[in-house]
């Protein structure tokens, strides 16, 4: 029998559960060059936290589009419009790293299959948990539907308030950005486009 030695590797103090890397360390000379104490007992912490938040708020890089779609796809003869209103979503503007939020608005008309309704939220999350811009998240939502649906037409319209805007720059607490996607019959039909935008409670 060999006798072997059994290493083990102890995180160095401080590191936490071994989850976080560099980030933490770095958030910790963050808040020195900001003027804190990251000693001090609130802190301690805190750039352990701070890692592990935006390790979430970003984990939509590690997402991909055919894991959340998963083979809810069916076949369907719709004629109609298929509209998921309100739909809550959080992001992250790539310029300031602040939080963004609001709310979406997705349809599509179908062509020969319906995606799982659930599945929308996930796919806006899926793109919200990146560093963006709201524009390009409006357009990926809705060419993501269009690569996974194939539908005659898809729209996205995307309300959303910036702390960028809010707490800092020209501080207007209460302007809200509207960006908008359409394509397919969306985009060369009016009366689609105003359907849709009517059913969402939008000027036409
Ligand atoms: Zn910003």
């Amino acid at each position: 029998m060999k006798n072997k030695a059994v290493v083990k590797v102890m995180p160095p103090q401080g590191a936490g559960s071994g989850t976080t890397s560099g980030i933490a360390t770095r958030m910790k000379e963050v808040l020195e060059m900001l003027g804190e104490d990251p000693s001090r007992e609130g802190l301690v912490r805190t750039p352990e936290r701070y890692e592990k938040a935006m390790r979430y708020l970003t984990s939509g890089y590690s997402t991909s589009l055919e894991e959340i779609v998963n083979g809810a796809m069916f076949s369907a003869k719709v004629d109609s419009m298929v509209i998921v209103k309100d739909i809550e979503f959080f992001s992250m503007c790539e310029h300031h790293m602040l939080p963004f939020f609001g709310k979406m608005h997705v349809a599509y008309l179908p062509k020969d299959k319906v995606i799982g309704l659930s599945k929308i939220p996930r796919i806006i999350d899926m793109f919200a948990r990146r560093l963006q811009l709201q524009e390009r998240l409006t357009q990926q939502v809705a060419e993501s539907l269009i690569e996974v649906v194939g539908p005659r037409g898809v729209g996205v319209l995307c309300e959303a308030r910036h702390f960028c805007m809010m707490m800092r720059g020209v501080e207007k607490q209460h302007s809200g950005t509207v960006t908008s996607t359409m394509l397919g019959s969306f985009r060369t039909n009016k009366s689609t486009r105003d359907e849709f935008l009517s059913l969402v409670g939008r000027p036409v």
